[in-house]
């Protein structure tokens, strides 16, 4: 998620695809066979925007999520769109995923970094967990959540969007398979409120 706006826009032919709208079929396709990957959705439509020299204050950026307004802004090629579309729906998770799963993965990523761990599942959280301060994680800063949230939404990523490789995925074999295991008995089969 970028710190960003974008003006709301509507299409001509806008396309429902499950709890979404999205500007055209093709994509509405690929949301369409995204949404069979992923837990099933609760929660009110949100609206797919795509975007043309989408920038933040760090340079350019794939998507901007607006969680209030509920719609993403694009502005990816269509290889990278299915990891760049559950990353910011899963922005629209960790708002409603409450304090005790939110806690529950922060304890997650901090055993990682008491165990040494680096790299990550995408660029977005791994130049956060590279900023980070020793005191960061004790102290739950700013800067320690928007790790913690970046991270989850890179994590469900890697997990779901059917993206089996990518040279943003750095993170070791072992912390991979704790973070598979912490959503599958988190997240579940449960519905996925968004
Ligand atoms: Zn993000």
């Amino acid at each position: 998620m970028a710190s960003i706006f974008v003006p709301a826009r509507r299409y001509a032919e806008e396309v429902p695809s499950g709890p979404f709208f999205v500007p055209d079929r093709t994509r509405a396709r690929l949301v369409q066979s995204l949404c069979r990957r992923i837990p099933a959705l609760d929660g009110a439509p949100i609206r797919l925007e795509a975007v043309r020299h989408l920038t933040d204050r760090r340079g350019p950026v794939h998507a901007g999520s607006f969680l209030r307004q509920r719609r993403m802004a694009f502005d990816c090629t269509r290889a990278e769109f299915p990891r760049v579309f559950v990353h910011e729906l899963f922005h629209f998770a960790w708002l409603r995923a409450g304090n005790p799963r939110r806690h529950s993965w922060e304890a997650v990523l901090a055993s990682e970094l008491r165990a040494g761990a680096c790299g990550e599942l995408g660029w977005s959280a791994e130049w956060r967990k590279n900023a980070l301060a020793a005191h960061d994680s004790l102290s739950r800063t700013r800067r320690w959540r928007e790790y913690c949230c970046e991270s989850f939404c890179d994590t469900a990523a890697w997990l779901f969007s059917g993206t089996l490789r990518h040279a943003e995925f750095t993170l070791p074999a072992r912390f991979r398979r704790r973070r598979r295991a912490w959503f599958l008995e988190t997240i579940g089969s449960r519905r996925l409120s968004i």
